[in-house]
């Protein structure tokens, strides 16, 4: 498993609802946990490790043993309120980063692990952590809610991605478009039925 880049396919995937949690999902989120730590995030949804389910962790101290692990199954957002612009990031586009604006609060509604409801009415780092990995789970990327001149100056690197993402797939190093939405069926096929 590991963290996955722009333009990647699966980014763009709307995830699914998940039906079962088992050993096996349990072991996947600590290996998530784990890629978090290593790449310094806060935040990291399922598909950012190539899975299409409507999952994703949450520490905002970003070191393991530290703060609180926050896992989100399939989550909710709503009562949105006020809002706030905060540069942000993201662990799928190194090295970028601009603001966005979102609102200040949300309430999300998720399952833990054991099958808990969860209900936060988040606000600060965690509102904006929150909604900008409920956005992985259907597709959307922080550069997408950019204003269109911030988009204009971030456009040569997000080249950069792409060009290195075409390279990695004609040698093979990537799976092609219909391989990648193959092994996404057969993991939906597992989780979400
Ligand atoms: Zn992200």
């Amino acid at each position: 498993m590991e963290i996955i880049t722009y333009p990647h396919p699966t980014l763009r995937h709307t995830s699914k609802p998940i039906c079962r949690v088992d050993r096996e999902l349990r072991a996947i989120v600590d290996k998530m946990f784990e890629l978090m730590y290593e790449a310094k995030g806060i935040g990291l949804a399922a598909n950012q490790v190539d899975l299409p389910l409507r999952l994703f962790i949450v520490n905002l101290e970003a070191k393991q043993g530290e703060g609180e692990e926050l896992v989100f199954i399939n989550p909710v957002i709503s009562h949105a309120k006020g809002s706030a612009q905060q540069e942000e990031g993201c662990l799928s586009l190194p090295g970028l980063c601009g603001d966005v604006a979102r609102p200040k609060t949300v309430r999300i509604n998720a399952f833990t692990l054991d099958g808990r409801e969860l209900l936060i009415d988040a606000t600060g780092m965690l509102a904006r952590v929150v909604q900008h990995e409920f956005d992985h789970l259907n597709g959307v990327l922080f550069i997408d809610r950019l204003s269109d001149a911030k988009q204009k100056e971030l456009r040569a690197e997000l080249s950069e991605f792409e060009i290195s993402h075409e390279s990695r797939r004609s040698t093979g190093s990537i799976l092609s478009d219909a391989e990648i939405a193959n092994r996404l069926a057969d993991w939906e096929s597992k989780y979400c039925k």
